[in-house]
């Protein structure tokens, strides 16, 4: 599988945090390089899409799709 780069969550960063993400620097917990989360290795796929360290291919950022919250809806009524 090919990997996109950052840009690819650019959008979906931005509904989690409410303004531009991809130029943010963070710091590998592993390698310790510092990237830009454009920089970040991204697969998408499946229920997924995880972002990888490009220096050392751990996993940086994990997002997932489809989860089910009850925001406005009590169960057991
Ligand atoms: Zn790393």
């Amino acid at each position: 599988m090919d990997a996109l780069d950052g840009n690819a969550i650019a959008g979906e960063l931005f509904a989690a945090f409410g303004h531009e993400m991809t130029t943010v620097v963070g710091r590998c917990t592993n390698c310790r390089a510092s990237s830009a989360i454009a920089e970040l290795r991204v697969y998408v796929s499946g229920p997924g899409t995880v972002a990888r360290c490009p220096g050392c291919a751990s996993v940086a950022i994990v997002i997932a799709h489809g989860s089910t919250r009850f925001a406005a809806y009590q169960l057991g009524d």
